[in-house]
C-alpha cells in the first residue's frame, strides 16, 4: 500500500462532512471471519450443497436440519472480536464525522466495538425469532440449541438474517440508501460488490469522493481512490483529528 494512498485517503476523511461507510464479508476476515469470495472463503470449500444453497430461504424450508447444521457451523463464529477497521469506525462516528456505517456482515460487530448508527442490511446473527409465536432468543440460545432450535411454543426459531431468495427489511433499506444519498464521502471496504441488491444502493450515492479498499480490487468502481489493502490495516495508519 502506497504512502501517497494513505495520504490522500486521509485528505478524504478529514474533508467529510457527512462520510458513509459501506463494507461486507471483507470487514470481517481479520476477525478471523472468512469471507464467501477469497481463496479461503466459504465458496471455495467443498459441501454437499453450494453455499447459496445451504443459506436459502428454501433450504431452510425443506432441509431445516442441514439448513442449521450448516449455519451453526459456518455462518455463527462466538470467538469473534471486532478489528482494527471496526473500532477506527466506531471512534470516527464518536468523533462526529461518520453519518452511519451500512453493512452487509450480519456477525454485529460493528455494534460490538461501539459504533451506534449501523444498517445491517442482511440482518444478525445475534437476534433470533420463533417463526410461531415471535419470541426473541439469543445468540446464547442458538449456540447451545442442537438440530432444528425450537421455542416452547413448538415453532422453529428462525435467525433474523436474510437468506437467499428473501427480501431486505424495508426500513433498513430505506435508512441506508437515505444515508448514502446524503453522503458527501463514501468509503467503500470489504466487498465483492456482487450480492444485489445490496451492492447497487451504493448508486444512490450523489457526492463527489469515493474510496475502495478491497483486497483483489478486481470490481472497480469508476472515479474511486482504489486501494488494493486489507481494511483493518488501512484504517489503523488513518488518523482522526
Ligand atoms: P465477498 O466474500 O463476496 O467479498 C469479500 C471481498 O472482500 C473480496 O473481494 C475479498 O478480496 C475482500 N477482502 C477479504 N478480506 C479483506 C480485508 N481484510 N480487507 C479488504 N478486503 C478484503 O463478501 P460480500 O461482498 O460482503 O458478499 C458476501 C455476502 O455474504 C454478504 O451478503 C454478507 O452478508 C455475507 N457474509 C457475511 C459475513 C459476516 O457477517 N462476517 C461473512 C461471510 C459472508
Amino acid at each position: 500500500m502506497a504512502e501517497s494512498e494513505i495520504e490522500e485517503l486521509q485528505k478524504m476523511i478529514d474533508g467529510a462532512k457527512r462520510l458513509v461507510f459501506f463494507g461486507g464479508a471483507g470487514v470481517s476476515t481479520e476477525s478471523g471471519i472468512p469471507d464467501f469470495r477469497s481463496k479461503d472463503g466459504l465458496y471455495h470449500q467443498k459441501y454437499k450443497y453450494p453455499p447459496e444453497y445451504m443459506l436459502s430461504h428454501d433450504c431452510f424450508e425443506d432441509r431445516t436440519e442441514d439448513f442449521f447444521d450448516f449455519y451453526r457451523d459456518k455462518m455463527i463464529s462466538y470467538e469473534a472480536k471486532p478489528n482494527a477497521a471496526h473500532f477506527f469506525l466506531a471512534r470516527l462516528e464518536q468523533a462526529g464525522k461518520l453519518e452511519a456505517v451500512v453493512t452487509q456482515n450480519i456477525d454485529g460487530l460493528h455494534f460490538d466495538a461501539g459504533s451506534k448508527k449501523v444498517f445491517e442490511l442482511h440482518g444478525s446473527v445475534r437476534r433470533n425469532y420463533c417463526t410461531r409465536c415471535g419470541k426473541f432468543f439469543d445468540l446464547d440460545y442458538m449456540k447451545r440449541s442442537k438440530g432444528v432450535p425450537k421455542c416452547e411454543c413448538g415453532g422453529v426459531v428462525k435467525p433474523d438474517v436474510v437468506l437467499y431468495g428473501e427480501g431486505l427489511d424495508e426500513n433498513v433499506v430505506r435508512g441506508a440508501i437515505g444515508a448514502i444519498a446524503r453522503a458527501d464521502v463514501l468509503l467503500i471496504a470489504g466487498t465483492s460488490l456482487t450480492v444485489y441488491p445490496a451492492s447497487s444502493f451504493i448508486d444512490y450515492f450523489r457526492g463527489e469522493k469515493v474510496a475502495v479498499i478491497n483486497l483483489g480490487g478486481e470490481k472497480r468502481v469508476s472515479g474511486a481512490l482504489q486501494l488494493n489493502a486489507k481494511v483493518g490495516e488501512t484504517l489503523e495508519k488513518i488518523k482522526i483529528h
